[in-house]
């Protein structure tokens, strides 16, 4: 039987994976929360690259890719694309609009980790929300600078890094709480769209303070690029695939 692979690890993958019937596959890396309340099967962990990916969709007859992982997923999609062409089957991709600056903002495109370490050279509070990376560069924090670092997981910091383990969606009020405990002088981001992490933007606006936006990674071409849930969940249901597979129509 024919099934459909759901690549996951956002809020918007987990809400389309809630509307798989049993015969699809909803994927996930493994580093947030697995639910265990879906009627499709989930499964966790990398692949093993493209071969890997490639076997899979042989062994449990993938007919369709949906890659709904977060935008800055880029090996993933990469993955998807090539191993999907390998074998022959369609790749979609979920792709959440990003983050527009409005006239007030001052945000500051930075291309990759040492970009942003060079933009914050004049700060002494950044407040990073872009997940784990900097805490592997916990021991090269400048000593003038204090990091608060905002990730799934908490961890030990240090002298120069309080780390904090959060899951969004954030408040408004608890994004200002959090830029007032910590002194927050910069923020810095990935640009990952949607609502449930876009308070903290708000807060730097109403402050004035200077966002550091790391630049989205290029993300490979698919057949067919859906920007909300409900256009995807509308081609899965008018598609072949929601027949055998049982997609459930949204109420
Ligand atoms: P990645 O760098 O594109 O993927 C790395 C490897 O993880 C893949 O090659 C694959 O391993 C495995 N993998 C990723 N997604 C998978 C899935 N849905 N099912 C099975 N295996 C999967 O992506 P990432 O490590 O997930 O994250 C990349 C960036 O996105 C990070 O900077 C992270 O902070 C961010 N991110 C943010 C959120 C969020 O805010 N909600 C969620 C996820 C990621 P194999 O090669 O072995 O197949």
């Amino acid at each position: 039987m024919m099934r459909t692979l759901l690549l996951g690890g956002t809020g918007d993958a987990l809400k389309i994976a809630r509307r798989l019937g049993p015969a699809h596959i909803y994927s996930l890396a493994g580093l947030g929360r697995v639910p265990d309340d879906l009627t499709c099967r989930v499964r966790v962990g990398g692949f093993g690259g493209i071969e890997g990916l490639a076997a899979f969709i042989e062994t449990e007859s993938i007919g369709l890719i949906v890659n709904a992982t977060h935008p800055y997923a880029a090996q993933m999609s990469h993955h998807a694309s090539t191993a999907s062409a390998l074998k022959n089957i369609e790749c979609w991709a979920l792709r959440r609009a990003p983050w527009q600056p409005q006239s007030e903002d001052d945000w500051r495109e930075a291309i990759d980790f040492p970009d942003i370490i060079r933009t914050l050279a004049p700060y002494k509070y950044p407040l990073w929300t872009l997940g784990r990376e900097p805490l592997a560069h916990l021991d090269e924090i400048p000593p003038a600078q204090h990091w608060t670092i905002r990730c799934l997981d908490s961890h030990p910091g240090n002298a120069r890094a309080t780390i904090i383990g959060a899951r969004g969606p954030f408040s408004l009020e608890s994004e200002r709480m959090l830029f007032d405990t910590q002194q927050t002088d910069v923020l810095v981001s990935k640009n990952s769209g949607g609502a449930a992490t876009e308070a903290k933007l708000a807060v730097a606006r109403e402050r004035g303070l200077p966002v550091v936006m790391l630049k989205r990674p290029n993300l490979p071409p698919v057949q067919r690029e859906f920007f909300d849930t409900n256009s995807l969940q509308d081609a899965l249901e008018a598609g072949s695939h929601s027949q055998s597979l049982s997609i459930k129509p949204l109420k």
